[in-house]
C-alpha cells in the first residue's frame, strides 16, 4: 500500500467510498465526477501504475470478473458499456494506480474517442 495513493486508500478502506462490487484482490466504487449514469472504477487492492505495470495474470482475471459483476449489478450486461484505462500523460492519468472505468447506463457515441 502506497500511504500517498488515493485509491490504495479506497481499495483497502482506509478511506470508504461508494462500493459497488469487492473480492480478496479488487474491488468497485462509483467515480466521484461521473461522466455517464454508470461510472464505476475497478482497481486491485496492491498497487500497480498502469495495466502494464507487472499486473499477475490472477489480478488481471478478478478485474475482468469484477468488470462483469458491476454491469450485473447496474443492469448494463445487455444494453452495453465501454471500459477505459488511460495510462500515462498523452491519456491524460490522473491517479496513478491502475483502474478501468466502466462506463454505461447511456449512448455514449460512436467514435472510439467519443466521451
Ligand atoms: P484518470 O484520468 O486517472 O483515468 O481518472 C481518475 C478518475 O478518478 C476520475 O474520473 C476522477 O473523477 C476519479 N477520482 C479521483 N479521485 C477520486 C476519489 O477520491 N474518489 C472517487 N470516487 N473517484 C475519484
Ligand atoms: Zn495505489
Amino acid at each position: 500500500m502506497h500511504d500517498d495513493c488515493i485509491f490504495c486508500k479506497i481499495a483497502n478502506h482506509v478511506i470508504e467510498s461508494d462500493y459497488v462490487y469487492e473480492d480478496d484482490l479488487v474491488c468497485a466504487f462509483r467515480d466521484m465526477n461521473p461522466a455517464a449514469p454508470t461510472h464505476v472504477l475497478v482497481v486491485p487492492k496492491e498497487h500497480y501504475e498502469t495495466i502494464v505495470d507487472g499486473v499477475p495474470a490472477q489480478t488481471l482475471a478478478a478485474m475482468t470478473h469484477a468488470i462483469d459483476e458491476v454491469a450485473k449489478a447496474e443492469g448494463i450486461s445487455e444494453s452495453g458499456f465501454r471500459v477505459i484505462s488511460n495510462a500515462g500523460p498523452d491519456a491524460d492519468q490522473v491517479v496513478k494506480h491502475l483502474h478501468f472505468h466502466v462506463l454505461g447506463g447511456r449512448f455514449l457515441g460512436e467514435g472510439l474517442l467519443a466521451e
